[in-house]
């Protein structure tokens, strides 16, 4: 399977202490995620100019000649590249990273396996986040088979857009879902994500129906899904669907430097305000939902 990182001792991506463990690949192109290089599928090379002194190193070592100079800094040609990591060894200046590397099930459970004793102290386990891991149905499935054998408390962090067949595949294995609405109008999902969310929003009743432990996760972006009826309608789908919790997610623009060595667009998005925060949390409160802000 195709990963871009292994996270131990994480605190915010479901309960306890927790090893999150991040698929690479997304079908959709959410313009605010704080983790681009979890986006596309396959590997992916950051540069950083402020390092680079333009020594030419990694263009000549450079196997399939996937670096040019131009303008004073470099261009990588994210179709010639392999991800093979040549350029990145070479650099003294530490200016190029790969993103993405491919691991077996086993490698991946055994720093799993590392933290075991915590999980069971906190109440934690291990999460399955991405970029998308439904995207991977048939390793996301052994991992998540591997993890239960051993009594370890699972969460799938999701989008939803996957096959509903390999949703439902996941059910006996999996104790909790973090489930992204990024939100409800279809017409302002495709323009926000470039993917229409009805298949979104069938796997989430799907779930429901199913029983699922269900905790919904509403990233809350100023300048795209604060505004018009967006709230109203995410207020009646979790009413509609009565989640085990809400986390409210403010835009944070943590991710924008990786944009930058990515050479892409950070787009320009904000943070609602925390009074905004408080009125929305206190209205999903006095419809009797568990709501927090944040994870
Ligand atoms: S080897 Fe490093 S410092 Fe030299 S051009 Fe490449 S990225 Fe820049
Ligand atoms: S990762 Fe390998 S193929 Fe890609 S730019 Fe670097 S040296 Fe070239």
């Amino acid at each position: 399977m195709f990963l871009f990182n292994i996270q131990r001792f994480s605190t915010h991506d479901g309960p306890g202490i927790r090893t999150t463990v991040f698929f690479k690949g997304c079908p959709l192109r959410c313009r605010w995620c704080h983790n681009p290089e979890s986006q596309r599928f396959g590997p992916e090379v950051l540069h950083n100019s402020e390092r680079c002194v333009l020594c030419g190193k990694c263009v000549s070592n450079c196997p399939v000649q996937a670096i040019t100079v131009g303008n004073g800094t470099l261009f990588t040609d994210a179709k010639r590249c392999t991800g093979c990591g040549l350029c990145a060894d070479e650099c003294i200046n530490c200016a190029r990273d790969v993103a993405g590397r491919e691991y077996t099930v086993s490698q991946v459970m055994d720093t799993v396996l590392r933290d075991k004793t915590f999980y069971a102290e906190s109440g934690g386990g291990v999460t399955f986040s991405g970029g998308e891991c439904m995207s991977a149905p048939k390793e996301l499935l052994s991992l998540l088979r591997e993890c239960r054998q051993w009594g370890i408390h699972t969460a799938v962090d999701t989008c939803g857009y996957c096959e509903p067949d390999d949703l439902i595949a996941t059910m006996p294995y999996t104790s909790v879902y973090l489930y992204d609405i990024k939100c409800v109008d279809p017409v302002l999902h495709k323009k926000l994500t470039g993917a229409d969310n009805g298949v979104i929003l069938q796997n989430l009743r799907l779930l429901k129906e199913g029983g699922a432990n269900i905790w919904l996760r509403l990233p809350l972006i100023g300048g795209a899904n604060c505004g018009g009826g967006e709230t109203d309608a995410l207020l009646k789908l979790a009413d509609e669907i009565r989640p085990d919790h809400v986390s409210l997610l403010p835009y944070h623009n943590t991710g924008n430097f990786k944009y930058k060595k990515l050479n892409r667009d950070a787009g320009s998005f904000t943070a609602p305000t925390a009074e905004w925060l408080e009125e929305l949390k206190g209205r999903f409160e006095k419809a009797g939902h568990s709501v927090k802000i944040g994870n």
